[in-house]
Formats: structure tokens, sequence, C-alpha cells
């Protein structure tokens, strides 16, 4: 039977669960009261920009960045390995890869920076993270097939130093602290080779649970197959992270493939971009077949002028309740920061909302 929770230090995740990226500390426009009301459960952060910015010692003395954002669920953090490998993928300039971990800058007047598997999870318990991510290898599917199975063995012995560093601060915890949960992430680019063997030893290894993501998921969120295949390797029962992923269809398809949580940053990049989720019927009615369940408005279209009904007749959202289309047109023309805020709470409240139905629907006799 597969899993439909994960308990964390920070409270418990239900199945599925979306978590919101909050990359640099903030769910961009709206603060952690803003989105606790409307019933998000956990957030995902990135070490690696936070160690850049603010630094993780001004988290640790802050509590960590559950007392510096002032949020109290869980918080699951990212190790950034990805981010390097976009950022070298873009410019080799900006960093390279060895056996030892990473040399990078996020541009080229910086200062060029290391990170090793250790340093990273160092990162994670300044920040307090109840989930922390091993650091890996990201290879470009692109890359031939030398760079993927080194990528690949990389990503394996990483997950063992990092597995060796976790078990070190854990154990140096003071008594009665709940522990930290530790997962690996599955390589193997475009070979289905290369991804079970990744699956397998890390398995080997013993994680938490496991991530699969990043480039295999094309830019606009969707899935590819890989995304199904990785979880049927995983056993029932073992928690599964699909990073990157949250278009509302590929959030259902992940989920019905295994994956119990899922972060990505489409959702509220496309709320200030105005770019609305809206359900094409009560949750209840509506059928997950396929992706007609739900549609965009499009905030800047002018048919919205004067339109006085609310961005979704079916929510229940603090902005749904209170403001109109006519409103929102207005206040996104205006620039108004409150229009960010608004259009990201509502497309939050709506992937709340999907997750619940889909909860309701599995757990239904
Ligand atoms: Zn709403």
């Amino acid at each position: 039977m597969r899993a439909n929770s994960l308990e964390t230090a920070h409270g418990i995740l239900h199945y599925p669960c979306f978590l919101p990226d909050a990359t640099r500390g903030v769910v961009r426009s709206v603060g952690s009261g803003d989105i606790a009301s409307i019933g998000v459960s956990g957030l995902m952060v990135n070490a690696l920009h936070l160690s850049r910015r603010p630094g993780t010692s001004v988290l640790a003395r802050s509590g960590g960045v559950h007392g510096f954002m002032g949020w109290d669920r869980p918080i699951s953090s990212d190790s950034g390995g990805y981010q390097i490998h976009s950022l070298i993928s873009e410019d080799a300039k900006l960093g390279s890869v060895s056996d030892k971990g990473f040399v990078y800058r996020f541009s080229r007047s910086e200062e060029k920076r290391i990170v090793t598997p250790e340093k990273s999870i160092k990162y994670q318990f300044e920040i307090g993270s109840d989930i922390m991510f091993c650091l890996d290898v990201c290879t470009h599917p692109d890359d031939g097939d030398e760079a993927q199975l080194l990528g690949c063995k990389r990503t394996v012995e990483w997950a063992k130093r990092c597995k060796i560093e976790f078990a070190s601060r854990v154990s140096r915890l003071a008594e009665g602290t709940a522990r930290p949960l530790l997962f690996a992430v599955v390589q193997g680019g475009a070979s289905s080779e290369l991804r079970r063997m990744c699956v397998s030893e890390l398995m080997n290894i013993g994680f938490d649970g496991y991530g699969f993501g990043g480039w295999p998921i094309d830019e606009d969120g969707g899935l590819v197959d890989a995304v199904g295949e990785v979880a049927g390797l995983l056993p029932n029962g073992t928690p599964k992270f699909a990073l990157g992923i949250g278009k509302p269809e590929s959030l259902v398809s992940a989920y019905l493939a295994g994956y119990g949580m899922l972060d990505c940053s489409i959702p509220t990049r496309d709320a200030r971009r105005k770019r609305i989720f809206v359900f094409s019927d009560r949750p209840k009615r509506i059928s997950f077949d396929d992706s007609t369940f739900y549609h965009y408005i499009y905030l800047q279209d002018k048919k919205h002028l004067a339109d006085a009904g609310p961005l979704d007749e079916t929510c229940d959202c603090p902005c749904c309740r209170r403001f109109s289309k006519a409103y929102l047109y207005h206040l996104f023309k205006l620039e108004d920061p409150l229009a960010y805020r608004l259009a990201t709470i509502h497309n939050l409240r709506f992937m709340v909302r999907l997750t619940d139905e889909l909860r309701r629907r599995s757990i239904a006799p």
C-alpha cells in the first residue's frame, strides 16, 4: 500500500502535498501568514541561494529559516545542485564540477565559491530544514553517455558523503530534538538503465526518501515518462518527491504515479504574470481524466476591464471573496504590489484545493 503522509519535525505533510517555492526565504509577494491562512502546509527553500544571501549563519541566529520567515510548518530545502548545473550549462565561466564538489558563481563579477556535499548538508542544518536533499549532479539529457555515467556515479558518491555528514550532525543534536529527514535525488538523464542503476545504488545506501525531477521535466513543467518510471522503481511506502513539477495536470499525473510531495514555481510565477488558474467546475464534480478540469484567465485581457465577478466563482480565497476581476485588472494596470499578492494567494489556494480533492478521492471508500 502507498503511504499517505510524511511526519516531519514541524508537522505532518499529507499527500499529495504541493510545496510552493520560497527559494530565497520568501514565496514572492506573500507573507507566511497569507499562505498559512489558505492551507499551504509546507514550503521549499534553496540552500544555495540562502547560503549566498543572507548567509545561513544569519538564519541560524534567527532560529533557522522557520524563525526567519515566521513559518512554523514543514520546510524542505533543495541543495542547489540543479541551479549550479543550469549556470554552468549557460556559461562555462560560471563554474565547474569535480569529484570534490562544485566551484561556482552566479555572475562573472562575483568571487567563485565552493560547495561540497558536506558543506551543502552544513548549510541545510543551519537553515533548520525538515527535509534535506543531498547535493547531486544534474546532467542535461543532451549530455553524452560518458558525462551521464560520471554524473550518476558522482551523485551516488556525493549521496554517501552527505549521509555521513548528516549522521554526524544528527548525533550532535540536543537530546529530544526531532531529527530532520534526508532525501537523495535520482539521476540518470535520458537513460533508463542509468536511472535504474542510480535508484538501486541510492537504495543500498538508504535514505528517508527520494526525489526526481530537474532536467527530465520539460520547461513548461510537463511530465515525461521517466517520472513515472522512477516512481515504479522505488518501493511502495517510500516517500517520493517530484522536483519542479507543479503544472496542475502534471501534479495529478505525478501523484497518480506515486509521488506524495511536489514543488514548483509555476503557480506563483504565473500569478505574477497575470495567468490565473480557474477550476472548470466545482472540484467535487471535476474529472481528472484530462487537463480540461481547469483553465486560465489572462488578466491583461481587456475583456476583464469591467467584469464584476470574482476570478473563480467556486473559490473561497480572500481575493475571490472580496474582489472582482475588474479590480485585479485595474491593480495590474497600476502595477500595484497588491495585484501580485492577491493573484498569488488565489493560485496557491487553487493548488491547495486541487490537492485536497485528490486526497479526498484517494481515501474515499
Ligand atoms: Zn480565489
